[in-house]
């Protein structure tokens, strides 16, 4: 057992505050047991319109171009700005398809925020420092890490700290602008501009929206991803006699107003560039190049200007085949039947991901859920508000939603945690005239454990 120098003093130190209000939990997983007491309300007839042309276009598409792959199916559907499923709805929580760890349970953005604390503070504090969060839903968990920043004021000192939201979604980065900003937040019109919206936060900082990673400032930052890798689209392969295969998405020819799977009959530009030469025992692959792209993307941001990546998501190490699929109401919904009215997603290749850093930073991780959540105190933030709340009900709700993300069975396993640091954050330099190594470096929290 080790201990974590900082960690046992940031957990105590944001210790007095008490329970936000919290979501009844059921998760984007399929137990019906949880499943049952969420049900999605009837939908609206404008949103009823955009998903049946959602359909239309994807079939004019078809017609026009042949069959798409996957990833284009899956980008059409989730992301396209007229009629894609992120774009006009909230798509989280008891009335909509999913809901997520922040949502359920308060503690995991505040830990998440001692994280970004306890990092900040190995890297030597630096003056200013970015928390920039990919895919941000509703804006729960930088709404829950920024309390704690603003809780822990004292050790934060005088950093000067700017929040930056990568959002693709109308809808949703309003209902984040919502909960997060004071006052009305400020929209840009300027299409070549790569900020959309401005404002400052509840807790007095800068806050900024972008749509594409791309556009984030440069700066030492601290990246927050959860249950964003799984969303982004992917390309599905086939081992055949012929060699590897790419699964495409045609029209029925029986059904023409239905949508079903093909085998490519000859290698695509995805599999040619992705898979060709791959030797793997499975005789199904997912590939996500955009998580590639994405990652290379925070790799070199955090080599050059320091920081850390976080991201939390369903996922394997190179394992697992067929994970395609989709969610309405808290139910396993075909991926193919009626597009745009149900969230898509696949688990997270976390292999892939490690491979593509291509040794620029430290990739740490896997580690499942509960361990990261336990490493990093969990239970004594689970005691310290139960102490602080009287209401049976609100006592009920902590301990139902910390078990919803810490069961093994539940979300604590399925979930993993993955991180990104600079090289030498875990791996002491050598001094090359004295061959020397350097002091080791504190264990990273979350990835070790810890005695409080
Ligand atoms: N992180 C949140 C929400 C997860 S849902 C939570 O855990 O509660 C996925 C989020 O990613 C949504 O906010 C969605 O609008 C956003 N998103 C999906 N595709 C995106 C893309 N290509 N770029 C940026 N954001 C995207």
């Amino acid at each position: 057992m080790r201990f974590l120098p900082g960690l046992k003093y940031l957990c105590k130190e944001f210790s007095s505050d008490i329970a936000r209000k919290t979501s009844p939990v059921c998760g984007r997983l399929c137990t019906t047991q949880w499943m049952r007491s969420c049900s999605r309300t009837s939908e609206s007839t404008k949103e009823g319109n955009q998903d049946s042309m959602m359909l239309k276009h994807l079939i004019s598409k078809i017609k026009s171009t042949g069959p798409i792959s996957v990833a284009e199916y899956m980008r059409e559907v989730l992301t396209n700005p007229v009629t894609g499923y992120y774009q006009h709805r909230d798509v989280l929580g008891p009335q909509g398809d999913f809901i997520t760890s922040p949502e359920i349970s308060q503690i995991f953005g505040e830990l998440l925020g001692v994280w970004c604390i306890s990092e900040w503070m190995a890297a030597g504090k630096p003056k200013t420092f970015q928390l920039v969060e990919l895919g941000p839903g509703r804006g729960t968990l930088a709404s829950d890490t920024l309390r704690v920043f603003s809780q822990l004021h004292s050790v934060l000192k005088k950093a000067e700290i700017s929040v930056h939201l990568v959002e693709v979604s109308p809808k949703l980065s309003e209902i984040q602008a919502q909960l997060l900003t004071k006052g009305e937040p400020h929209l840009l019109h300027d299409p070549s501009g790569t900020i959309y919206k401005t404002g400052v936060t509840k807790t007095g900082l800068p806050i900024s929206w972008y749509k594409d990673l791309q556009d984030v400032p440069k700066g030492f930052s601290f990246y927050l991803a959860h249950e964003f890798f799984d969303v982004l689209p992917i390309h599905k392969f086939q081992k055949t006699k012929q060699g590897w295969r790419e699964i495409l998405i045609d029209i029925e020819p029986k059904s023409p107003g239905k949508l079903r799977f093909v085998l490519a009959p000859h290698a695509t530009l995805a599999s040619k560039a992705l898979i060709q030469q791959r030797d793997d025992d499975r005789d199904h692959i997912e590939i996500c190049p955009e998580a590639g792209v994405i990652i290379q993307n925070l790799a070199s941001r955090i080599a050059e200007d320091g920081g850390a990546a976080l991201v939390a998501d369903y996922g394997h190490n190179g394992t697992k085949t067929d994970t395609f699929r989709g969610f309405h109401g808290h139910q396993l919904h075909d991926v193919l039947s009626a597009p745009g009215t149900a969230d898509l997603t696949a688990d997270v290749d976390f292999s892939y991901l490690r491979q593509v850093t291509e040794g620029k930073v430290t990739a740490l991780g896997p580690i499942p859920q509960h361990e990261f959540l336990k490493n990093m105190g969990v239970d004594v933030r689970l005691q310290v508000l139960l102490r602080n709340a009287s209401d049976p009900n609100t006592r009920k709700g902590l301990i139902d939603a910390y078990d919803m993300i810490m069961n093994p069975e539940k979300m604590g396993d399925r979930f993993k945690f993955f991180a990104l640091l600079p090289y030498n954050r875990v791996n002491s330099r050598q001094d090359t005239k004295t061959m020397k190594c350097g002091p080791t470096a504190p264990p990273v929290a979350g990835f070790s454990e810890l005695q409080l």
